[in-house]
């Protein structure tokens, strides 16, 4: 990894959209491009996609005197790292995709597939709000909840690939029904969109997280209320997560992570409540925006080379 003119093809695939992009070593980005996931196709078109856009990238960096050298590619869902399979996923439609496998025969390069979330949190830990902190966990809240624990720069796969699955800790038994079957885990009652559809229950009128956040900043009781019940379940799973990892930094990303201040504010303080002897983590806005995922892949990409090559 020493000649300047080394790039990783990396794809950050999600349901709607794959942000994709050629990343140096020292992860600069040096081109970048979008592409609709159009999921509805189902999941073998999916597949063509990502290799056809791959293999374009590669194409790209070699026509620009770039020598393409890994690929990496980051999916959500299940994800078997070691196998390179994409086991499950509910908004791609994935069912043990060889993915790694098809893209390396395709693209003739080493290639490693990794977690969205967990590759989000690979490049935050290292690029981003949680550098130098050794141990992280990244959330990232949006329209579910997630979660990375990475320490000295790796991120915890688990035996079955299904570490970091944070929303679904159980913080209101009673509380409403999440996508998982089961009533009251965490991403049920503090996601984004889980903010929004119990603001549109109470008042009869839609409103996203973001415009819950406005008017209960505004003073506007029901939506404070709302705002409050959000952001004292996301402290129950923060402290169940310090109490199991012991970061010295959580970097919070996602759509929720821009209602800034009025987020990390009282989640700060309802967190500092909730501890007793544990050290207190520093909470953080993650750094990276929706680059990460790419960033990550590209990461893994290069982790994976350094290990076939040693
Ligand atoms: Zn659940």
């Amino acid at each position: 990894m020493t000649s300047g003119d080394e790039v990783v093809v990396a794809l950050d695939v999600g349901g709607t959209g794959m942000k994709c992009a050629l990343v140096r070593p020292d992860g600069a980005t040096v081109h970048a491009e979008r592409h609709a996931t159009d999921a509805a196709r189902g999941p073998e078109a999916v597949v063509g996609t990502i290799l056809d856009v791959a293999e374009g990238l590669a194409g790209k960096a070699r026509a620009d005197g770039l020598t393409p050298v890994a690929c990496g590619i980051a999916v959500p869902g299940v994800v078997d790292e070691a196998r390179g399979v994409a086991v499950w996923s509910a908004n791609v439609g994935f069912r043990d995709v060889p993915l790694r496998d098809l893209a390396r025969e395709r693209l003739g390069l080493p290639t490693a597939l990794g977690h969205d979330v967990r590759v989000g949190g690979l490049a935050e830990a290292r690029l981003g709000a949680g550098r130098d902190a050794g141990h992280v966990l990244f959330v990232a809240i949006g329209t579910g909840i997630a979660a990375a624990h990475v320490v000295d720069g790796s991120a915890a796969v688990g035996a079955h690939g299904a570490a970091g699955e944070i929303g679904h800790i159980l913080v209101r038994p009673d509380g409403p029904p999440c996508g998982c079957g089961r009533p009251g885990c965490l991403e049920a009652v503090a996601s984004a969109s889980a903010i929004g559809r119990r603001y549109a229950e109470l008042s009869g009128a839609p409103a996203t997280a973001a415009e819950v956040a406005d008017r209960a900043a505004a003073g506007e009781p029901l939506a404070g209320r709302v705002w409050r019940e959000a952001v004292e379940a996301l402290a129950d799973g923060l402290a169940t997560g310090q109490a199991l990892f012991d970061v010295a930094t959580i970097v919070i990303g996602g759509g929720l992570a821009q209602a800034g201040p009025r987020l990390f504010d009282p989640l700060r303080t309802a967190l500092h409540e909730r501890l007793t002897f544990h050290r207190e983590p520093r909470l953080v806005a993650a750094a990276l925006g929706d680059e990460a995922g790419c960033l990550g892949a590209a990461l893994l990409a290069l982790d994976t080379l350094a290990k076939e090559s040693r």
